[in-house]
């Protein structure tokens, strides 16, 4: 072989491995750009009629049912090979701790997914099952019927492992887009009823796969899901409008989870045409959100998990405890019972709570909270004002959902969100003075450190 003619073939040969070197980073470049996503659903409608949360009036169990409750699970992985993030939907009353904590340990384990990138929500339907949690004490139930919620909480358990198992599976090239819209039914339910402050944002997180097919929209909604108050197993208006959006876009998991509703009522209310119509809002709502130019997310996310200590203004005395007992409706026996057992078991009723707040951050704007309990609207107007309006969205009942969470002034004006509903969680007291600023101060330090990232 002439020497020009071998440089020739050895110059194509490098030619040919540089074009290749230079795909292949071209290629891994496009990946690393890339979102994954994967999203699932499943039925968690119990096998069998059981009591039913949210009311402590009803005397029986459910006989009935409007539609499935469901589990609905996205699945958001930013860059290949990065630990995954799991958002988790349930059409239920709330996210009992125990729950939350024995599966969140065990993705960690099985899918290498930290604490902080796992959230939990639920829409805080108050037509569907009693959990095994202190809530459930409201209820008139005997030890048999103790015993099937939580065989049902173990069930439960077992579909939500599932249901992330195959969002997991599910993970594929994604689009992640964000935008905000409102809905106007929500109403501040303190009195005078109608005059407090509301919320009527509707964030939507759209997922699409690369050919821009719709697979997954989150969104969320600060009001109660109590429109109804029947015997039949309902998600409400958030079951009515995630089944709507499911029609609407037959390819996708619809997810709601519930802002900082907490003193939020659908008004009016307690019919079931009033309950699809919300439902019927609110999709409209998201539809039109998710067909207007929505923000797209660049492929990065992180997020922060940590519990702050909270405090109760003060323990009830033995007497005190044994009054109610004595003197006390069937919600007070119930809430001594469980005083007296926290007496005997530690010697002392335990007055602080580890409260968990999580903050995702997505893309470079999108700040996403989630706060425990039933948080009323304070938090999220003054989170937002705080931390930039359309670009903060604040999810409570999330995590753990231990009691009401009110703000320093509903604290300071009482009431059913700020007093009277803490004897239903088993609550020992009335928050003290203080936890508004508590946990505010959290999410400022977990929005700090996520943005030096
Ligand atoms: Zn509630």
């Amino acid at each position: 072989m002439p020497f020009s003619t071998f440089f020739d073939s050895q110059a194509r040969m490098i030619a040919i491995f540089l074009v290749c070197l230079i795909s292949c980073a071209t290629l891994e470049a496009q990946q690393s750009e890339t979102w994954h996503a994967g999203v699932s659903r499943d039925v968690i409608t119990p096998p069998e009629y059981m009591w039913m949360s949210g009311y402590g009036g009803r005397k029986a169990p459910a006989d009935g049912k409007i539609h499935d409750l469901y589990v609905r699970v996205a699945c958001l992985q930013p860059e290949p090979k990065t630990p995954k993030f799991l958002f988790v939907s349930l059409d239920l009353v709330g996210v009992p701790v125990e729950m939350a904590t024995k599966l969140s340990a065990e993705f960690a384990k099985l899918y290498g997914i930290p604490r902080e990138n796992i959230m939990l929500a639920c829409s805080h339907t108050h037509c569907g099952p009693a959990l095994d949690h202190d809530l459930s004490w409201m209820l008139a139930m005997d030890d048999k019927d103790w015993k099937q919620v939580r065989d049902y909480q173990k069930w439960l358990n077992d579909r939500i492992r599932s249901a992330v198992k195959n969002a997991i599976t599910d993970l594929k090239p994604a689009q992640i887009h964000y935008g905000n819209g409102t809905c106007g039914f929500a109403t501040n339910r303190r009195p005078p009823i109608g005059e407090g402050p509301i919320d009527h944002s509707v964030p939507v997180l759209r997922i699409s796969d690369k050919q821009g097919t719709i697979q997954g929209v989150i969104f969320g909604y600060a009001c109660h899901n109590t429109t109804l108050g029947i015997q039949q197993w309902c998600g409400d208006y958030a079951g009515f409008a995630q089944l709507n959006l499911e029609d609407t876009y037959p390819d996708a998991v619809a997810m709601f989870f519930t802002g900082c509703g907490a003193d939020q009522n659908p008004l009016p209310r307690r019919t079931m045409e009033l309950c699809e119509k919300y439902g019927r809002l609110l999709s409209v709502a998201v539809q039109d959100v998710v067909k207007e130019s929505m923000q797209p997310l660049a492929s990065t996310m992180s997020g922060r998990f940590e519990t702050v200590s909270l405090e109760f203004a003060e323990a009830p005395t033995r007497e005190q405890i044994e009054l109610k007992l004595k003197n006390g409706d069937g919600y007070d026996k119930n809430w001594a019972k469980n005083q007296l057992a926290d007496l005997e078991d530690d010697g002392k009723i335990e007055l602080t709570y580890a409260y968990p707040v999580q903050t995702w951050r997505l893309g470079d704007e999108l700040t996403w909270i989630a706060l425990g309990g039933e948080v009323v609207i304070d938090y999220a107007l003054r989170l937002k004002a705080k931390l930039g309006n359309e670009s903060t969205w604040v999810t409570g009942y999330a995590n753990d959902v231990m009691c009401y969470i009110p703000s320093e002034r509903v604290l300071k004006e009482g009431g059913y969100e700020g007093a009277t509903s803490m004897r239903y969680y088993q609550k020992p007291s009335v928050w003290k003075a203080g936890l508004e600023d508590k946990i505010v101060n959290v999410v400022q330090s977990q929005v700090d450190a996520l943005k030096t990232e």
